[in-house]
């Protein structure tokens, strides 16, 4: 039988074991493992890469710990604007959604434009009135707030500044959320949720929702979904990269994803990482940040979960 796998990550940055006291350490750790486990039963039970990466990123999604859906940052404006995408490796179907508000989770949203609609990308009012008719959940404004991500946005609204998530110091903050799977099947997925950048600009979008950018995945060769400075893994086409090197130059899943983010990126300067899943089920958690909450699961093997480095 071959083999299943999922992976999923929270965010990069400069996470410490000094930023985090130990029952933010352990909540973070409890987060992490719920949704690695949804997904995982899934697979298990011989269902597909599709719905186990859906549904570990809307339980992330609903985690308030994580920037996406309920716990998305706050951008300029006070408000919240998620980005979201979601691809299969069988047939390179793709959905994604930008820049929406309101929306309990952006992935399920970003399933829906592949399930109901001949587009790809659906951006704001568009995406959030293709949401009304397909009976995607909305929640009120309040569903969104959180003081910690207030905090965070009052420290820097009256500046130009706008940061990631995750840690204290203000340039090198991540968090986004993602989870890559393979099934029964040898056919991989990717999807990848966020709030983006806290105080950033309105209407700005990072990476996570655009394909071979934030996320891609090809039974070809493997699934991506990325966290980190968006700017950088867009001019870098991270995703797309990252599958190129497998595919036209044989580099394994290790190496492509080393050669991207280790080298690749740090020469451009941007900071974060990805998770990966080849076919075969091997997997990859790579980042060049201090840290990169994550977690992985190969068929029954005891599910590894990490935040530092470590393991
Ligand atoms: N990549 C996301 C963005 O730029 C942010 C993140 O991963 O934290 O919107």
């Amino acid at each position: 039988m071959s083999n299943i796998a999922i992976a999923i990550h929270g965010g990069a940055g400069t996470i410490t074991k000094a930023s985090l006291t130990a029952d933010q350490d352990k909540a973070f750790r409890a987060g992490l493992e719920k949704a690695l486990l949804a997904g995982h039963n899934i697979l298990k039970n011989g269902g597909d890469a599709m719905d186990a990466v859906e549904l570990a990123v809307a339980y992330l999604e609903d985690n308030p710990l994580f920037n996406a859906g309920r716990g998305s940052v706050f951008t300029k404006e006070g408000k919240h604007e998620m980005d979201a995408s979601i691809m299969c490796g069988k047939t390179l179907d793709a959905g994604s959604i930008a820049g929406v508000r309101n929306i309990k989770n952006p992935i399920k949203l970003a399933r829906a434009v592949i399930n109901h609609s001949d587009h790809v990308m659906l951006s704001s009012y568009g995406a959030e009135e293709f949401a009304l008719n397909h009976d995607i959940e909305f929640a009120p404004e309040r569903y969104f707030f959180n003081k910690f991500r207030y905090d965070q946005w009052t420290e820097i609204r009256d500046s130009d500044l706008f940061m990631l998530d995750h840690t204290e110091n203000v340039d090198d903050k991540f968090g986004t959320v993602g989870a890559v799977a393979v099934d029964r099947e040898s056919n991989v997925a990717a999807a990848t949720s966020t709030g983006g950048m806290t105080n950033k600009r309105f209407n700005r979008i990072g990476d996570t929702p655009i394909i071979g950018s934030g996320t891609y995945a090809n039974n070809n060769t493997c699934a991506i979904s990325c966290t980190g400075h968006g700017e950088y893994f867009m001019r870098a086409v991270v995703a797309y990269d990252v599958s190129c090197l497998m595919e036209y130059k044989g580099y394994t899943l290790q190496q492509a994803c080393e050669e991207v983010v280790l080298k690749k990126l740090v020469d451009l300067g941007g900071e974060g990482g990805l998770i990966a899943v080849s076919p075969a089920g091997d997997v990859a958690l790579t980042f060049n940040s201090e840290g990169m909450y994550r977690a992985s699961r190969i068929n029954d093997e005891e599910p590894f979960v990490a935040i530092y480095r470590e393991g």
